[in-house]
């Protein structure tokens, strides 16, 4: 045998012993048989360099070190789920489903797994690259630190198809979490908070290794892809199984919404004995022809939905009420309790929202407060235990001032919450701005933290994000834990976000209701600031899904000389400002005032492809018909009552090709 043979040998023998323990959880050598392989197939490899494999199982060690995680767009895009909290919510859900697609349905129930989602390519059979969700368009790329989870297949099984998205869940099983805890107390570091979030922290580590260490699994549930030799969900649990991949065994094909929430009882309850986080189930409909036809919302697809378990509540002391100061300015009030254990966390804080909610459920310090954790991070206060309630306790009054500059608060009529309106005076509102500027699906500035914002403000080096671009290293080294390094990273980066495309600069603005989604709609109407600078309230209103809030918002914000300078500034340093000649040169206005609805199975492009050509050429998609439908583009397997609809409305049905036709 050769070195080549003898390396690959090893290869085989600790992939499948890998597979065996962490997918099947059946191990069949003894640990330290393993590790003799191991590093057996280490020594060769620093040997024999030449025989290199980006997939070795010796790679799981972890070691590589990632400075800067790269952005990747994702091939198709990671969407949230709806949700729904009750039996009558699922009904509702299925009677919406019925009307879009025609025969039975089935759902498959799965349980919400609470982790961190990712999104794993495989390419001829490897893994080519592991993606987070970020803003589900686009992701960090966390590879090296993905392939140090054993339970994730470096290399498939079986008959795969060359090229394909699988989904899931990277979690951070209960055991070894409280492992991982008791040896933070020993050495004196401060436990992490819970699971979830440690799992994704995780993932962005720079040092692999460190990774490694940690006892992480991927548990995985959705298979996205072009032309996948799988016709419903249920058999892509199984087919991902066949290909190597840990796939819970939890999983029930239901024929209705009674079976669906039999499962749904039993799992509320059992639940407590898995060994990871669960907060719900996920039913989706099983066939993936009617999941195509279903689609999908702004945010989610129809075709699945989450059923949340009914949130855990205590009830603690209420120490202290806390404001804080928003970018917008808002006041949020916080309060403060005693430290309590809920759902696997220690809760230290809780939202009150804003006045009425506190003089609504008359809480008062010195209060037993009921706190309840739903989805949310930041946990809620649903109630006061009144019996508790000291005899000494007094009506809480909410701030009259700013607790960061004095200024006096103001509430506009049907705001529900205070504002401090020094905007340009008070800190958390000059920081806070900068920081939204800053962020990752704002300007994505690599090498300046949020922390580092707080101190250039309070430094006095910058006021407002245009004068980041005149930021020289010179100024920014003296300021404390300044290294020359990220000095001049913190420059690179401010340089690189001027080629972050004009969409995201003005949602990076942060016009107040001017979210990235409405951001878009913006640059693409106007195709420039000057465009939207100049645009009356009356022709904002009839921009496409604007609404007088956002146009008066938008008018407000360019009434403003002091913005106007500012933005002469960020133009005059090179930031984008108006879309690039690509963006306008792929864009054409022939389909402007059509809506189209697409049904079936297409050959030339695919469904998305399809969806993206009508939006390029200025029409709209739309998922049902009606009578505002301009045409349905009907590929080979339509569904009979979308014909049937259209029919009788009159609507133009037209093939792949009289589409093509019509925007070429
Ligand atoms: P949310 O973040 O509340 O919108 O919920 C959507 C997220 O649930 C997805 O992005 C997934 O990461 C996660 N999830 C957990 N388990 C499942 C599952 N079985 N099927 C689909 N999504 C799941
Ligand atoms: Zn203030």
């Amino acid at each position: 045998m050769n070195i080549e043979q003898q390396i690959n040998l090893l290869r085989e023998g600790l992939r499948k012993h890998n597979y065996n323990y962490y997918v099947l959880d059946n191990a069949t050598i003894s640990d330290y048989d393993f590790d003799i392989k191991l590093k057996e197939l280490q020594q060769l490899e620093e040997a024999y360099p030449e025989f290199y494999d980006a997939n070795s199982p010796t790679l799981r060690v972890g070691g590589e070190i990632t400075k800067n995680f790269n952005t990747v767009k994702h091939d198709f895009r990671m969407y949230s789920l709806a949700n729904s909290y009750s039996k009558e919510d699922l009904e509702d859900w299925e009677t919406r489903i019925k009307k879009l697609v025609d025969g039975d349905v089935e759902y498959t129930c799965e349980l919400k797994y609470d982790g961190a989602s990712i999104s794993l390519t495989y390419e001829n059979g490897t893994l080519l690259r592991a993606v987070t969700r970020g803003d589900g368009y686009q992701g960090d790329e966390v590879t090296t630190n993905i392939k140090t989870i054993n339970s994730i297949p470096l290399k498939l099984k079986g008959n795969y198809p060359p090229r394909f998205d699988i989904r899931g869940e990277i979690v951070l099983p209960f055991e070894g979490f409280n492992k991982m805890n008791e040896e933070r107390i020993e050495a004196g570091e401060e436990p992490y908070r819970n699971p979830r979030n440690t799992a994704s922290g995780s993932l962005k580590l720079q040092d692999s290794s460190e990774v490694a260490k940690r006892p992480l699994d991927c548990l995985l549930y959705h298979i996205v892809g072009e032309r996948l030799p799988i016709s419903t969900q249920f058999e892509s649990l199984e087919k991902a199984r066949e290909w190597g991949f840990k796939v819970p065994k939890i999983a029930k094909l239901a024929k209705n919404i009674s079976e669906v929430f039999e499962f749904i009882e039993y799992w509320d309850i059992h639940r407590h004995n898995l060994p990871y986080e669960t907060d719900g189930v996920v039913v989706k409909v099983n066939s993936l022809f009617q999941q195509e036809e279903l689609g999908y919302t702004a945010k989610a697809p129809r075709w699945a939905i989450a059923y949340k378990f009914k949130a855990e509540q205590v009830s603690t002391v209420l120490n202290e009420i806390t404001y804080q100061v928003g970018r917008t300015g808002a006041i949020t009030p916080v309060a403060n309790l005693e430290p309590i254990e809920l759902a696997g966390t220690i809760v230290k804080r809780a939202s009150l929202h804003n006045a009425d909610q506190i003089e609504k459920l008359d809480i008062r310090v010195g209060d037993t407060v009921f706190v309840e954790k739903g989805g949310e991070i930041i946990p809620k206060i649903i109630g006061v235990n009144l019996v508790e309630r000291p005899s000494n306790s007094t009506l809480t009054k909410y701030i009259k001032h700013c607790p960061e500059c004095q200024t006096e608060l103001v509430r506009q009529e049907g705001d529900a919450k205070h504002f401090c309106p020094n905007t340009d005076g008070c800190p958390p509102q000059i920081i806070g701005r900068i920081q939204h500027f800053i962020s990752r699906k704002a300007m994505d500035i690599d090498g300046l933290g949020s922390e580092t914002v707080a101190l250039l403000v309070q430094n006095e080096l910058i006021r407002n994000y245009a004068d980041l671009y005149e930021l020289s290293v010179d100024q920014i080294l003296p300021l404390e834990r300044m290294a020359e390094k990220s000095a001049e990273n913190l420059i690179a980066g401010v340089n690189a976000s001027k080629n972050i495309p004009f969409e995201r600069v003005l949602f990076a603005l942060g016009i107040r209701f001017v979210g990235e989604t409405v951001a878009k709609k913006l640059a693409k109407h106007y195709k420039n600031i000057e465009g939207l600078a100049n645009a009356s309230e009356e022709e904002l209103i009839n921009v496409d899904e604007i609404g007088d809030v956002i146009a008066k918002s938008v008018i407000d914000f360019f009434a403003s000389e002091e913005h106007i300078e500012i933005i002469n500034r960020l133009k005059k340093n090179g930031v984008q400002l108006e879309i690039s000649e690509e963006e306008l040169a792929s864009q054409t206005d022939r389909l402007v005032g059509n809506t189209f609805v697409v049904s079936g199975v297409f050959i030339k492009v695919s469904r998305n492809e399809l969806k993206q050509l009508i939006e390029q050429n200025g029409g709209k998609v739309s998922s049902s018909i009606s009578k505002k439908t301009s045409y349905v583009v009907a590929g080979d397997k339509m569904g009979p009552s979308k014909r049937t609809k259209a029919e009788s409305l009159g609507v133009p049905i037209i093939s792949e090709d009289d589409f093509l036709l019509m925007i070429s």
